[in-house]
């Protein structure tokens, strides 16, 4: 455990991020500790200086006091008394995470925001990489991704997106933290589908009192296609039926053991343009290893059956660093990837979420959740020049917590094929209806300047009996001050 003294208690969370990139999955505490760091503010006559301490070594960042709103002045302050306390961590470990001091979720955010403060995109990709000690390396990813997304970044204010959760899988990955369940005898199924038709009913009217229409839709779990494909269709039929606006729909056929030709032909039937098939990897020691119950070969079989029934836009999802993979494992999921060429691949960091299965053996065995480190970032640079090399452009980018290497999940896409709701949902310039259990809708006021969530309960069986609730959740978010741009 690392106690932390500090003159600024109100960023304890984002200090025990900081925290967290040099020494992993460590619990951080104000009163108790090993290992203790200090910190103290001084302001001398407009100078302020954030000291940090530990273990002999002291380590202080000043700048001319800040100035702006109270928000502005409290973000600034955030940044500087973290980027101290990075610059302390970087001389006592020797190393240098490949995002520098960054601890957020979304990088482009930054680049972004220095572009809409007048930079061009070289200048603004410096500025990032200078300020907050960012590789060269993953400056270029940034800048990569603001070309690919040019032009396809933006939806109009009067556009959201649709997401809706279907929350069954055959089993449980150890990896996973999402709120699916098991399909066990599958009776729970029913009763969910009649749920979210209700849902969608009621958001169908909502919608069209704040005059919005859909963009984008995307049909995520879970395993989608684990439900009976006429449970997906009356899904699907209800969703078109009340939007009918949709430039682009994805359904993710995640598990490939939950594909079959009847599937495939009602998406394909329904203008279900995008679908995931995902691999996550091909080695089959490691996918029994992991809890899912299929095999490489199942993959390539559903991968070549929606290729035969005419599916041009399929993802597949890939994760770096699984438990006991090796390098080479890595590269020979890159190899039948490459023979494969869907048209987008996303790479994934494992992310370790305390909620999985993993994160429990990891901690009765004694693991470390942060083993592959220096593996992963090898694997995750192998899939960046192979995928380049092979036509891919990095299109979308997220980073999250207890990931591996303190790396990052980037999409990939050929050109013409990134898709619009990650995109949008990643970079959160659209607002997002979220239906199903454990959804949660993102609602973007003032030029996305704010943005506020209503999220939906996890609980299955609670979702179902409060369906009402959760779209009242929704209005009152969607309705408060009048939606974006309003
Ligand atoms: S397929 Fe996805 S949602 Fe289902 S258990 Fe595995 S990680 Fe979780």
């Amino acid at each position: 455990m690392i106690r932390i003294i500090t003159d600024a208690p109100e960023f304890f969370s984002d200090l025990g991020d900081v925290l967290r990139l040099f020494y992993g999955d460590v619990q951080i505490s104000l009163t108790d500790g090993d290992a203790v760091f200090e910190h103290r503010f001084t302001d001398a006559g407009g100078a302020w200086t954030d000291t940090w301490r530990s273990g002999g070594v002291e380590e202080a960042l000043t700048q001319p006091a800040f100035t702006g709103t109270p928000v502005e002045v409290k973000r600034l302050r955030q940044r500087q008394v973290k980027l101290a306390l990075y610059n302390l961590l970087k001389r006592l470990g020797g190393i240098k995470p490949p995002w520098g001091s960054l601890t957020g979720i979304r990088p482009t955010r930054l680049l972004y925001e220095a572009m809409e403060a007048g930079m061009d995109l070289d200048a603004a990709v410096e500025h990032v990489q200078a300020a907050y000690d960012v590789s060269p390396d993953r400056a270029a990813l940034l800048k990569e991704i603001a070309l690919m997304q040019d032009g396809i970044r933006e939806a109009r204010p009067d556009q959201f997106d649709l997401y809706i959760g279907i929350p069954f899988c055959r089993t449980r990955c150890s990896y996973c933290s999402f709120s699916s369940g098991e399909l066990g005898d599958g009776s729970r199924v029913g009763p969910y589908v009649d749920a979210l038709l209700k849902e969608i009913a009621l958001c169908r009217d909502m919608m069209a009192e704040a005059g919005m229409t859909l963009r984008a839709g995307y049909v995520g779990g879970g395993t989608p296609t684990a439900i009976p494909c006429a449970d997906l269709e009356r899904i699907l039929a209800a969703a078109q039926e009340a939007f009918p606006t949709a430039v682009e729909w994805t359904v993710e056929a995640g598990r490939p053991d939950t594909i079959d030709a009847e599937k495939l032909r009602m998406l394909k039937g329904r203008g279900i343009g995008r679908i995931s098939v995902n691999p996550q990897t091909f080695s089959d020691e490691t996918l029994k290893r992991i809890g899912r119950a299929h095999t490489g070969a199942d993959t390539i079989a559903a991968y070549e059956l929606a290729r035969s029934l005419s599916f041009d836009d399929i993802n597949m999802d890939v994760i770096a660093a699984l438990p006991g993979e090796t390098v080479a494992d890595f590269a020979h999921t890159l190899d039948v990837i490459e023979g494969l060429a869907p048209d987008s691949v996303t790479v994934h960091s494992l992310a370790i979420k305390r909620s999985s299965r993993l994160h429990e053996q990891l901690t009765v065995s004694g693991g470390h959740t942060q083993t592959h480190a220096e593996g992963a970032a090898e694997m995750i640079a192998e899939a960046r020049r192979r995928l380049t090399t092979g036509g891919y452009r990095p299109y979308y980018l997220y980073r999250q917590k207890y990931m591996a290497g303190n790396l990052e999940n980037v999409g990939y896409a050929r050109p013409g094929k990134a898709c619009l709701y990650n995109i949008g949902n990643m970079e959160e310039t659209v607002s997002v209806l979220a239906l199903g259990a454990g959804a949660i809708s993102k609602w973007l006021f003032d030029r996305a300047l704010r943005i506020e969530r209503a999220p939906n309960v996890r609980n299955i069986d609670e979702y179902i009996a409060r369906t009402d609730e959760m779209v009242k959740r929704k209005r009152d978010v969607i309705f408060q001050t009048g939606v974006r741009g309003g």
